[in-house]
């Protein structure tokens, strides 16, 4: 495993973090899927005796479980010891001054900890900074801070880049954790806050490294452009690589859902040549060229976040997103359109959606919802039994 300096904090991290948005679930038919709480303790034990140290996870995660199950998986054997936690708190799960404290006590109980490593304000958003300094969180987090209960304050985020860098130099932050990929250079923060953040020795996380899944998908147009690379790899390998080469950046964060993707995951970041500045101008030459085709394939920037969850009409927003970009990515709509009538059938495709945008404002990608929800719609109606 390839380690990093966590900015300025001194200690390094494993440049694999895992993130705990997508553990391994079961399916019950509702649209409140649970932890498969044996499997995710199998994952996330293997990957702390794996030379995994940083865990990232949040409040809202899994129906607010998450917490619990990282901490029920890292009580023993000494495993919380040996790593760092990161964990957030959003806005709107603090309606009253009283919930901040209240909230961390019930965190520090659901992780079973005295002290989380990192503790960040969750998704701040231009339109919520405003309030997140009236509201005064970061003295907050301080007196969090000063107590013990926190060893370090940062932000995650999903806005655009000048309001990134105007919360970046607003305080001492001691991290920050930003989205980037190999399509989204320039979007949110982008590249340019990967390295503002290294000027201002802030570590740098990032997350939605795959695009939630999306990027490691091995489609027929994409793999035949990295086949024409000298060297060969694996679209997710060459996905993480285009992170790794940053210096700037302490961890990368993946959601694995399986033990097969962990182990693949610890391959890759265990690579000797897993560094710094480890892509060649002819590797940054073949990104851009898998760029600009996931540019025109025209998908939906979904990353299956389901912050956007629950709809008040049962439209499965994520699923039909992911049903519809499968579809373009094979350029095959025979088995998405057929997946499409089970989701009609339930009623809980985008016929159902009355345009009230609530979800819209919940997206951190800025998706119009309502408006690709009808597009997609277009697209994957029609399949007749
Ligand atoms: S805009 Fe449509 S999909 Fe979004 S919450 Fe409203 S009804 Fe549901
Ligand atoms: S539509 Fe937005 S909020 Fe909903 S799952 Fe996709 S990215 Fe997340």
């Amino acid at each position: 495993m390839q380690y990093r300096k966590y900015g300025k904090l001194g200690y390094e991290v494993s440049l694999l973090g895992v993130g705990c948005m997508r553990l391994p679930k079961i399916f019950d038919g509702s649209d409140k899927a649970k932890v498969d709480r044996e499997k995710a303790y199998e994952l996330l034990r293997y990957a702390a005796d794996h030379g995994v140290t940083y865990f990232d996870t949040a409040f809202g995660y899994h129906h607010q479980t998450s917490e619990e199950v990282l901490g029920e998986a890292l009580a023993e054997g000494g495993r919380r010891a040996r790593v760092k936690i990161a964990t957030k708190q959003p806005l709107m799960a603090m309606p009253q001054q009283s919930d901040i404290r209240r909230n961390l006590e019930n965190t520090l109980k659901k992780l079973r900890t005295d002290y989380i490593d990192i503790y960040l304000i969750h998704n701040i958003q231009p339109g919520t900074w405003a309030t997140v300094k009236e509201r005064k969180l970061i003295n907050e987090w301080e007196k969090f801070k000063a107590e013990g209960l926190i060893k370090a304050i940062g932000f995650s985020y999903h806005g655009d880049a000048g309001c990134f860098n105007k919360i970046l130099w607003h305080y001492d932050w001691d991290m920050c954790q930003i989205q980037q990929n190999i399509v989204d250079v320039d979007m949110q923060a982008g590249e340019q806050g990967i390295i503002e953040a290294g000027h201002k020795g802030c570590a740098c996380v990032i997350m939605e490294p795959l695009r939630g899944g999306g990027l490691a998908t091995e489609t027929k147009s994409v793999q035949a452009l990295y086949d024409t690379h000298p060297i060969k790899r694996r679209a997710v390998e060459w996905a993480f690589r285009h992170l790794i080469n940053y210096p700037q950046v302490s961890c990368i964060l993946s959601g694995v859902s399986t033990l097969e993707q962990l182990k693949d995951n610890i391959e890759i970041f265990s690579a000797h040549d897993a560094v710094a500045d480890c892509m060649s101008p002819s590797d940054k030459a073949l990104i851009e060229k898998v760029r600009k085709h996931y540019q025109s394939v025209k998908s939906i920037p979904c990353t299956g976040c389901e912050y956007c969850l629950p709809c008040p009409n049962g439209v499965q927003i994520p699923g039909i997103f992911s049903t519809y970009n499968d579809a373009m990515s094979f350029e095959n709509f025979d088995q998405p359109r057929r997946s499409y009538m089970f989701t009609q059938m339930a009623k809980q495709d985008a016929s159902q959606c009355v345009e009230c945008c609530q979800c819209e404002e919940k997206c951190p990608q800025h998706i119009k919802i309502s408006e690709q929800l009808q597009t997609a719609h277009k697209k994957l109606k029609g399949w007749i039994e």
